[in-house]
């Protein structure tokens, strides 16, 4: 373990509740092995003491903090500065000091990307369908529309709710198509999907037995689809265990999570952290095989 001292700075992730944020691990993990001088912890932090706790954050000279539900979005109008992608977004989850106060992106985005940009593919040809339109949805719309995948359908339960979904994006300017369904229409939309992600909590431990696709409708998949699950436990869900049976190709939540702390952790230190580390200490962590 590494000596924690007088000079040692501090990182952290903000949330409630956070005791179970898996963020600590792999961040002191990569610290470790790059031997810098910087301790990453999980601070809670109820909404009504948010700006109390960046005010403290500003005596104490913290480096820069992550953020989780629920103030991603509370935590811009504190923000000196948000990055294009943040504000495309309309959610901030990485935070650092600036010389004019702090500064907040959306590195989701660049997590939810990096494991898709393996798959050599002309995504303008891409036919997204994302299942759930939540925080995670938002950063899966915009990191689509940075792949360059020109049409999106987004599947809900609530049409005022899709609706207002929507209508979230008119003024974004994003180069795509993007309708919303309910889910009664996935028998029909589900064959037309060449990358299908879930984005609702469906399946999460400890349900695992539960999938947000229904076995008969799952059967709609196209073989050699792309089928991506955000959650991370269960390894692999319910939904990839499906997709793998249908002849798609599953992408698990665990990489997307170790991509937006990389990213996190590059703009704090300035260097390039060591991502197989942080995605070992995940896996053991979590009991994966490695
Ligand atoms: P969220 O904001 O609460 O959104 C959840 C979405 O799922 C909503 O659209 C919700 O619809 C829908 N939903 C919930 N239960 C449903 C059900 N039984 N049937 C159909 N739809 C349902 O949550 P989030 O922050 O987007 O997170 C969603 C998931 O992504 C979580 O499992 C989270 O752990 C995961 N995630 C992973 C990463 C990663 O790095 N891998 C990052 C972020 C999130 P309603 O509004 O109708 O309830």
């Amino acid at each position: 373990m590494q000596l924690i001292t007088g000079t040692t700075k501090l990182l952290g992730v903000i949330g409630a509740p956070i005791e179970h944020s898996l963020s600590p691990v792999m961040h002191n993990a990569a610290i470790a092995q790059m031997g810098v001088d910087y301790v990453y912890l999980a601070l809670p932090v109820k909404p009504a003491d948010l700006d109390v706790a960046i005010a403290g954050f500003n005596a104490i000279n913290l480096v820069g903090f992550s953020i989780t539900i629920p103030h991603k979005q509370a935590i811009i109008p504190l923000l000196s500065e948000v990055s294009p992608v943040a504000k495309g977004v309309g959610a901030v989850n990485t935070v650092w000091r600036t010389n004019t106060g702090w500064s907040g992106t959306n590195t989701d985005v660049e997590g939810f990307i990096a494991p898709l940009q393996a798959y050599n593919r002309d995504w303008s040809q891409t036919t997204s369908v994302i299942l759930g339109h939540g925080g995670a949805a938002r950063a899966v719309v915009v990191g689509c529309a940075q792949l360059g995948c020109t049409e999106i359908h987004v599947v809900g339960r609530n049409v005022q709710k899709l609706s207002q979904f929507q209508q979230s994006w008119e003024n974004a300017s994003l180069p795509v198509t993007l309708k919303v369904h309910l889910w009664e229409e996935l028998p029909q939309l589900l064959p037309q999907g060449d990358l299908v992600v879930n984005t609702t909590p469906v399946g999460m431990y400890p349900h695992v037995e539960q999938s947000p696709v229904d076995v008969t409708v799952m059967q709609g998949l196209r073989e050699g689809a792309i089928a991506y699950d955000l959650i991370y436990t269960p390894n692999p869900t319910q939904f990839l265990r499906q997709a793998q049976q249908q002849g798609a190709i599953t992408i698990d939540g665990l990489e997307m999570l170790v991509q937006q702390g990389a990213a996190a952790l590059k703009i704090w230190l300035g260097q390039t952290p060591p991502v197989d580390i942080m995605r070992q200490s995940l896996q053991q962590h979590l009991g994966l095989s490695t």
